[in-house]
């Protein structure tokens, strides 16, 4: 009798799965889905790739890009936690299914460190190694001194 009561219940009611992804999937406001970044804030300081459980961030700060693998992130949101410029957040659905693997390359805004160091070398290949040149005389001359202080330390 109990047994009849539950095939006569399942029979007529919803299935308790839904057809995903042909059926959008449920969300709710604090959900962890999909990480995304503000890459015009970023300052390519590495700390989220180095924390991330998983290691599925990396981080190029030459390049100024940041890349990740939805598919291997675990939604911890640690990467979240410690970004000292508060460019990263998740939206509140998952990320899309996808028949292949890919990963999310973003292209940020070089840093101005980075672009003071290139121009720097710029200087450099432009003619201006005149300042490694006048900086050579001034190392050997040093160099020289410390050999001479070693001689005598070693005299004594
Ligand atoms: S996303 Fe945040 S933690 Fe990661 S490199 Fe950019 S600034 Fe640093
Ligand atoms: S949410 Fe967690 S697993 Fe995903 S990228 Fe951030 S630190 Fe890595």
């Amino acid at each position: 009798m109990y047994m009849l009561n539950t095939v006569l219940r399942n029979l007529f009611s919803k299935p308790a799965t839904r057809n995903y992804p042909f059926v959008p999937s449920h969300t709710f406001p604090r959900m962890r889905g999909k990480l995304l970044i503000h890459a015009d804030k970023c300052n390519f300081c590495r700390l989220c790739q180095v924390r991330c459980p998983v290691l599925c961030i990396s981080v190029d700060p030459q390049q100024s890009t940041w890349a990740y693998d939805p598919f291997e992130c675990v939604s911890c949101g640690i990467c979240i936690d410690v970004c000292p410029s508060d460019c990263l957040f998740m939206e509140n659905k998952p990320c899309a299914p996808s028949p292949q693997k890919y990963r999310s390359h973003v292209q940020g805004v070089p840093r101005p460190k980075a672009a003071g160091r290139a121009k720097r070398k710029d200087d450099v290949a432009d003619g201006s190694a005149e300042v490694d040149a006048a900086a050579k005389p001034q190392t050997a001359d040093a160099e020289k001194k410390t050999k001479q202080n070693n001689k005598i330390t070693t005299k004594k």
